[in-house]
């Protein structure tokens, strides 16, 4: 019999695995519980995604090509959208999951893949395979399809890590609104998008205003002593952004967990985890597609080297490549999430740095192109010296945040 692949997930991690899989030539099956709805996400992706994974342009929306960065106080910072070699690649793109997914997915199933709409429901890993049951999306009884080995794309609360027996990973919840606006408001959003900080709106991470086609999604970020208070958090964004919201009409509210940490372990015999399901998540932005993109096409790489000797010891392979590549950029983007957001006079020197010129090129070419080159010492000396004087300042002098001035209503 031929060897053959069994993705459960087939969303951003499990379709780039599963066309990563077919290109080498291996028999895929896609276990898929949801094709109709959304995943609840913001959709901004840099534009390596299209470079990398070779995506046509037809998928984004909007090209944001500056963002407004809002301090708890209502200090402004405007940057452009700009790397250190500037150039007409300098955006973010903004995606309707919707679109984006099923291109994905399609791409996939023309590659050869077989996708199954269903539910995974049980899964065990045997010396001889792995074996999964499911219920299908028609109704009917439960089947069973067995396999050499699984990649588990099943996002944050993966069943598979479930199955394999692993812990919960620490999770934040993110809950947006997709708001339908008149043409005249939505000017202001062309091709700007808008990060909000401030403890009411989101104490530990951001909360933002993306815009698509045809629409602004308004959401927040909330880590895990907040979650329970999602709902009011967004209940103050809504209030922070006031008349920019008037005459906007609801087209959905959705949310969804994001994990908080990679797992430490990724690899096991027959089996491997990519995107949320490993956590791989990074901190300060909340960005997990291309990351879920990248660990789907690196993990199936990995198992088409070793599919005759599936092992945890060959597999964890995948592990040393994805922590060599990308190990400083998750610590740095952890640190930076502690340093930024912790407490919102951070907040205030976070969003006075976003003004420092090295900052922001840095900030956009390791986002945009996945490079993180060492800045050099001219610049590491002088954004040294702006965040001396930006802690000093706004610790000496603390600002008082916009809730405070009774500028607006907190839920
Ligand atoms: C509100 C919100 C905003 C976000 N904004 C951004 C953003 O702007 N940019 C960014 O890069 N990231 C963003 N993220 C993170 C991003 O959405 C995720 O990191 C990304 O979708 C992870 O992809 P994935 O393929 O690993 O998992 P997912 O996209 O979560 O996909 C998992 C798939 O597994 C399927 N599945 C689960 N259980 C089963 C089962 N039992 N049987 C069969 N199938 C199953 C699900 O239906 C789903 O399709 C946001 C997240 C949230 C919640």
């Amino acid at each position: 019999m031929a060897q053959r692949v069994l993705i459960i997930g087939a969303s951003v991690g499990g379709a780039t695995a599963a066309v990563t899989l077919r290109g080498l030539g291996i028999e895929t099956v896609l276990i898929e519980r949801e094709l109709v709805k959304a995943k609840p996400c913001g959709g901004a992706v840099p534009p390596a995604v299209f470079h990398e994974f070779d995506l046509p342009t037809s998928l984004i929306d909007r090209k944001v090509r500056h963002c407004l960065v809002v301090s708890p106080s209502g200090q402004e910072t405007r940057i452009e959208v700009a790397g250190t070699v500037p150039s007409d690649d300098d955006y973010v793109a903004m995606v309707r999951r919707e679109v984006f997914d099923a291109y994905l997915r399609q791409r996939a199933r023309e590659r050869g893949a077989e996708l199954v709409h269903a539910q995974l429901t049980g899964l065990t890993v045997g010396p001889r395979g792995v074996t999964a049951t499911y219920r299908p999306a028609t109704g009917g009884a439960e089947r069973t399809i067995t396999a050499d080995a699984v990649i588990g794309a099943d996002g944050a609360y993966s069943p598979t890590a479930k199955f394999l027996g692993l812990p919960n990973l620490p999770r934040a919840v993110a809950i947006q609104e997709r708001i339908a606006l008149p043409a005249s408001q939505m000017a202001r959003w062309e091709a700007t998008a808008d990060l909000y900080l401030g403890a009411e709106v989101s104490p530990d991470l951001y909360a933002w205003a993306f815009p698509k086609r045809d629409h602004i999604a308004v959401g927040i970020g909330a880590g895990p002593g907040h979650t329970a208070r999602a709902r009011e958090l967004l209940g103050n964004l809504k209030a922070r952004l006031g008349p920019a919201l008037d005459g906007g009409r609801l087209l959905l509210r959705e949310a969804h967990a994001l994990p908080m940490e990679p797992r430490k372990r990724m690899a096991f015999d027959r089996a491997l985890l990519v995107g949320d399901a490993a956590g791989l998540v990074v901190h300060t932005s909340g960005e997990g597609i291309y990351w879920a993109m990248k660990s789907g096409e690196l993990a199936a790489q990995t198992l088409a080297r070793h599919l005759d000797a599936p092992s945890a010891r060959n597999l964890r392979a995948y592990e040393r490549e994805w922590w060599k590549r990308y190990g400083t950029m998750y610590g740095f983007l952890r640190w930076l999430q502690w340093w930024g957001y912790g407490n919102e006079r951070q907040m205030e020197v976070f969003t006075e740095m976003c003004r420092n010129r090295d900052v922001q090129r840095l900030t956009f070419d390791s986002y945009m192109h996945k490079r993180m080159a060492p800045a050099p010492w001219g610049a590491q000396l002088r954004m040294t010296r702006d965040i001396a004087v930006a802690q000093l300042r706004n610790y000496l002098r603390p600002r008082t945040p916009l809730r405070e001035q009774g500028r607006f209503a907190t839920a």
